[in-house]
């Protein structure tokens, strides 16, 4: 820059100073002890000095901190060294006190003989600048403080997929730090696969860059570290834009979520096992049972479906306690896992329920194999802490698709199967069929015939068949047998008592038996009838439901009825258990004065020792000893054999189902006294039992 020397001063010249008049920039000339020579007009605008108020001071007065030499000392320094120095950015204070950031250039002015005699500077505002400046240096800032400190792991790429930056969290997830892993592919730091499959999962960085869209992480990714280790993960991946909307890169932010995942698959695992066993529970057995049914329609072929029940598992609880039976069971469905193949499921379904899904089966036989192998499991012996326990399990099952083709169906079915296997003894494995279905539907109506019936106190009524002293040749008494008139048809005990029995009625039932035939009593007596002994039937669930004695003892009292003349007659069979509960009972009722006879006596477990314990009367001879008791040896010593015994324990005995007189008469010989039976009379009418009753000479004419 030309300036003339000639007024001792760096005036510009004309044509030079017209075009700093022009510019924007404030300029000013200094000599080489920076004293101002000369200010150009932008120079008042922006400071707010007039040429003459600036004039002489050296520049100092201008910097907002004029004793930051290092400022001025760079001031100086740009100025000597470079000829074209870089711009340089000094804070600047205006006469009013405001201050303002400047970017100055300066440049050193010589004379036409290269000697320096002062500088030039040009000052620009650039507060805006400034503030944008700062407003992005804190923006990122406040990003990176973000990134640092969010629990959320993040990796940034460049617009090729390239890693630029992971924030600590991702550097942990990974096994990566920012600096290895800047420039690597993000498939090889962020390397995620199915947690099921463990195939590769698709990138979603690569979505996200190629088609510009947010792309969410599939459902259990795994991430694996660079050291080995593994997180399941959950989150997304999205495109990095600039100004113009180009992608310049992508972000992947992504969370830990192995606890959760974790806490999920725990809460699922207890929603579907069940916790004694750890055997899939009821809902996770419906859930495989519809799947296989889907299974084997697609592939059209059968599979079978098994309902398995612990014969008589109570008594374990009961005799054993419940922590004993617990390990039963858990045992158990350890043996049966063990017995099955492994696409079989073992279910447990509660209490000493279990169930089984044989799938891929050729024929029946392989299901029956199955079944049966599971038999053996359960029926070798348990052995927990020194105490040996034998068990039986009955098993029903239904095979799709010849019994059943929706879960609705072979699940009724094979519990119809195993209803049915119940029914007939236990301990066996049985296959539906349909006339296993019928019997269940008969069942079903008749219990919601025998409700109808109960409430109406309508269809119900007593036969009695008397019971004949052979030495008096006269009835002592009359046993009462149930009847039920239902659909123009009259049924016989058989047909309603189980059910009466398996779904409680029996309670109510025998409740109106014993009230009715103790009256019948009343009214015989009253009519003075000789009787001395009123047989009932009663059922062991009856005798043991609430207040059954104190019942009974006021149904005696109310029609004045010695209790000694009511025998109460309890099937063998149901006696099996002696347990507490019914020998209590029985004691009472023999404090009550009431008797107790033992029916079909020599058909259940004839384990004698229970008459020990057992407050007994009679023993009732069953009618099937006497049926061959003539012409077969066996039968014959049975019969004298429980003659005997009665009479060394000093019991009555009853022989029941008397059909001939050759029977009559052996039995007299062999020391029977009391019988009944067709040769007498059947069950009967109280108006025809009356002549049994009333004669000296009761004997019909044969
Ligand atoms: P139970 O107590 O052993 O009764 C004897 C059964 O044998 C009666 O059958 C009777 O009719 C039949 N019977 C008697 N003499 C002869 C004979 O000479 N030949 C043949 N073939 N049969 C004879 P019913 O009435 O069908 O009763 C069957 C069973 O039902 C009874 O066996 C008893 O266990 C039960 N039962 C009857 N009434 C009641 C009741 O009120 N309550 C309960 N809980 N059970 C009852
Ligand atoms: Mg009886
Ligand atoms: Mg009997």
């Amino acid at each position: 820059m030309a300036v003339k020397k000639s007024m001792g001063s760096l005036q510009p010249d004309f044509e030079h100073q017209f075009i700093l008049h022009a510019l924007g920039d404030a300029v000013i000339a200094t000599d080489l002890d920076r004293r101002i020579l000369w200010t150009n007009p932008a120079f008042s605008r922006l400071f707010g000095y007039s040429p003459e108020e600036a004039l002489s001071q050296t520049t100092s007065f201008l910097y907002a901190n004029p004793g930051n030499y290092e400022e001025q000392g760079r001031f100086r320094y740009n100025l000597e060294a470079a000829p074209d120095p870089h711009p340089y950015d000094m804070l600047y204070r205006k006469k009013e006190g405001g201050t303002f950031w400047g970017e100055a250039r300066g440049a050193t002015v010589t004379n036409r003989k290269g000697e320096r005699i002062g500088f030039m500077v040009a000052i620009r505002d650039i507060t805006r600048r400034k503030d944008l400046l700062h407003a992005l240096h804190t923006e990122k800032d406040r990003w990176f403080v973000t990134l640092k400190s969010i629990g959320d792991a993040v990796i940034t790429t460049d617009e090729h997929g390239r890693v630029v930056y992971l924030n600590p969290v991702a550097e942990h997830l990974t096994g990566w730090t920012t600096d290895a892993a800047r420039d690597q592919p993000v498939e090889a730091v962020f390397r995620i696969v199915n947690e099921h499959t463990r195939a590769t999962a698709d990138n979603p960085v690569e979505r996200a860059l190629s088609e510009g869209v947010i792309v969410g992480l599939a459902n259990h990714t795994l991430l694996l570290s660079r050291d080995g280790r593994e997180f399941s993960i959950e989150d997304s991946a999205a495109p990095i834009r600039d100004d113009e909307g180009r992608i310049r890169g992508c972000v992947i932010v992504f969370r830990d979520v192995t606890e959760k995942r974790r806490l999920e698959q725990r809460i699922a695992h207890q929603a579907n096992t069940d916790a004694l066993t750890n055997l899939p529970n009821r809902h996770l057995f419906q859930d495989r049972l519809s799947r296989t049914i889907a299974r084997s329609r697609r592939s059209e072929k059968s599979f079978a479906l098994l309902y398995l029940d612990v014969d008589h598992f109570k008594n374990v609880n009961d005799r054993l306690g419940h922590p004993f039976g617990d390990r039963i069971l858990v045992e158990l469905g350890r043996r049966f896992e063990s017995a099955l193949r492994k696409a079989d499921t073992v279910a447990r379904l509660g209490g000493d329920e279990f169930a089984v899904i044989l799938e891929n089966l050729s024929d029946r036989t392989e299901a029956l194999t199955l079944g049966q192998r599971l038999m053996n499991e359960a029926a070798a012996s348990f052995r927990i802490d020194g105490s040996r326990v034998d068990l039986t399990v009955s098993v029903g099952v239904a095979l799709y698709p010849d019994d059943g083709t929706d879960m609705a169906t072979l699940v009724r079915n094979a519990d119809i199967a195993l209803f049915q296997v119940k029914r007939e003894g236990r301990n066996n494995i049985q296959f539906f069929s349909e006339e296993m279905n019928r019997i269940v539907q008969d069942r079903l109506a008749i219990e919601a015939d025998l409700r109808e019936s109960l409430e109406e106190k309508n269809g119900f009524f007593l036969l009695y068949q008397p019971i004949i002293d052979l030495g008096r040749s006269q009835a002592v008494g009359v046993e009462a047998l149930l009847r039920w008139r239902h659909r123009l048809r009259v049924r016989l005990p058989e047909e309603f008592i189980p059910v009466a029995e398996e779904t409680g009625l029996i309670v109510p039932l025998g409740q109106w038996v014993l009230q009715t035939a103790i009256g019948q009593a009343r009214s015989w007596l009253d009519r003075g009838f000789s009787l001395s002994r009123m047989a009932v039937n009663v059922a062991v669930k009856q005798i043991h439901s609430d207040h059954f004695v104190e019942e009974l003892g006021s149904l005696l009292t109310e029609h004045r009825i010695d209790p000694s003349l009511l025998e109460l007659e309890i099937t063998e069979g149901t006696l099996l258990f002696r347990d507490h509960h019914t020998l209590e009972t029985l004691k009472s009722l023999r404090n009550l004065g009431v008797r107790i006879s033992i029916d079909d006596f020599g058909t259940g477990y004839s384990a004698l020792n229970y008459l020990r314990h057992f407050p007994v009367n009679t023993l009732k001879i069953d009618r099937s000893f006497l049926n061959d008791m003539l012409s077969n040896h066996y039968d014959q010593a049975i019969v004298r054999a429980i003659l005997t015994l009665g009479q060394s324990l000093s019991l009555d005995t009853v022989a029941e189902g008397v059909e001939e007189e050759d029977q009559a008469r052996f039995l007299k010989e062999n020391g029977c006294s009391l019988v009944q039976g067709y040769f007498y009379s059947q069950a009967v009418s109280p108006e025809r039992i009356e002549p049994f009753l009333s004669g000296p000479d009761p004997m019909p004419p044969t």
